[in-house]
């Protein structure tokens, strides 16, 4: 009698839990690994909702998950962690329709990713650019089979979106023409011709919202176009960005002030045109390629306790692919590093060590400090800025 009526409140509870779980997150998320997908539709009166708490999700969404399900799967298959593994609590995403288009980013608290698409749009996932943040989702990931420098490149300027792109690149797709507009519009996709003796204006950024401007100055065919063009010209007071330096670019010239989306293109060029040469998908290749560790001791400005972390460099990584190269693989692998000016992404790379051992020691300091310790909030604040200097600042030496 008590053995049966445990077993009654067991099997209640455990129904009732099955219950609940269901009904918090559609089957269809959790099948694609998705826990939340917010919907803004800043052009309608809708008010924002979770798709994932619907009790039927509606008909365009089901297309969206079936996108992002496609994406998680690829991520999963590269990695060749089971992607249940890999996404063990679904990601958080949210979709903005709006004018800010096309745009899309990472948010390290709460590790979630947001789109923003042009308004009324036909499709409302872009699998290249959710790609794209889906690897920032997963260099800030904690899953200990995800490569080490893949995950130690958080906080590097050359590194934290070439190896995004890198994500997207190596799943085979593409931001290019997704969206519902023109071309000169869209983010401008990547191919092998770039290379580190190119123009400035293209190392550091700045032909992109050039480009975009004299997009802008044509009469625009679409009102998607037309909605995204009207909200650039808003934001930027209507003024024209300046022209792009064709100097050609020098280290010198390196800066941290550079979009970090383009100083890292001839890199992605010279992968791709490795793989067009050589056959295989090398960026996958470097993102999974290994580097030595290289130890080192982090203190905190105001705490006694010390983290150690590892640092990896970029020239670890490409000397363990190029190591796997037959000779005569090598032969062309050493043509195009010189043909890309690669020399100069590993310089790059060198300047870039640092800051990116630092980002490290704050990730460390900020899981070894107690929750109610003032460090806490301002290292997840941080990032790369150096808002309040005096404080909670690390700093590492290689041991
Ligand atoms: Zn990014």
């Amino acid at each position: 009698m008590k053995t049966s009526s445990l077993f009654l409140v067991w099997l209640t509870l455990s129904l009732w839990s099955i219950v609940r779980a269901q009904a918090a997150v559609h089957s269809a998320c959790v099948d694609a690994s998705v826990s939340e997908l917010m919907i803004y539709n800043v052009l309608t009166d809708q008010e924002p909702q979770d798709i994932c708490q619907l009790a039927r999700i509606p008909a365009p969404h089901t297309a969206s998950l079936a996108a992002l399900k496609e994406v998680h799967a690829r991520a999963a298959a590269l990695f060749a962690i089971p992607v249940k593994s890999l996404f063990p609590q679904g990601v958080k995403i949210a979709i903005n329709a709006s004018a800010e288009a096309p745009n899309g980013h990472y948010d390290a608290t709460p590790h979630s990713i947001s789109l923003d698409i042009p308004p009324y749009p036909k499709s409302w996932v872009n699998k290249g650019t959710y790609a794209h943040e889906l690897g920032h989702w997963l260099a800030n990931s904690r899953h200990p089979q995800l490569n080490p420098a893949f995950r130690g490149s958080v906080g590097s300027h050359l590194l934290s979106e070439t190896y995004a792109d890198a994500v997207m690149m190596a799943l085979t797709m593409t931001t290019e023409q997704l969206y519902d507009l023109p071309a000169c519009l869209n983010l401008p996709a990547i191919d092998d011709k770039w290379t580190y003796t190119m123009g400035l204006g293209f190392i550091d950024g700045s032909f992109n919202p050039y480009r975009t401007y004299q997009c802008c100055q044509q009469t625009q065919a679409t009102p998607q176009a037309q909605a995204v063009c009207d909200f650039k010209a808003e934001t930027s007071g209507g003024e024209a960005p300046a022209r792009p330096s064709a100097k050609p670019f020098t280290l010198r010239q390196y800066s941290a002030a550079f979009d970090d989306h383009y100083i890292g293109r001839p890199m992605l060029s010279f992968l791709m045109a490795l793989g067009k040469k050589l056959g295989g998908n090398f960026y996958g290749q470097l993102l999974k390629a290994p580097a030595p560790a290289i130890a080192h001791r982090c203190t905190m400005t105001g705490v006694s306790n010390q983290v150690t972390v590892a640092g990896y460099r970029l020239s670890g990584q490409l000397n363990a692919i190029q190591g796997a190269l037959t000779p005569a693989q090598r032969q062309v692998y050493q043509a195009l590093w010189k043909a890309h000016a690669m020399d100069t992404a590993i310089a790059i790379d060198g300047r870039d060590f640092a800051p990116r051992v630092e980002q490290a020691g704050m990730k460390a300091f900020i899981l070894a400090v107690p929750a109610d310790h003032e460090c806490k909030d301002i290292l997840q604040s941080r990032g790369l800025q150096m808002e309040n200097p005096d404080k909670c600042l690390v700093s590492c030496q290689q041991i």
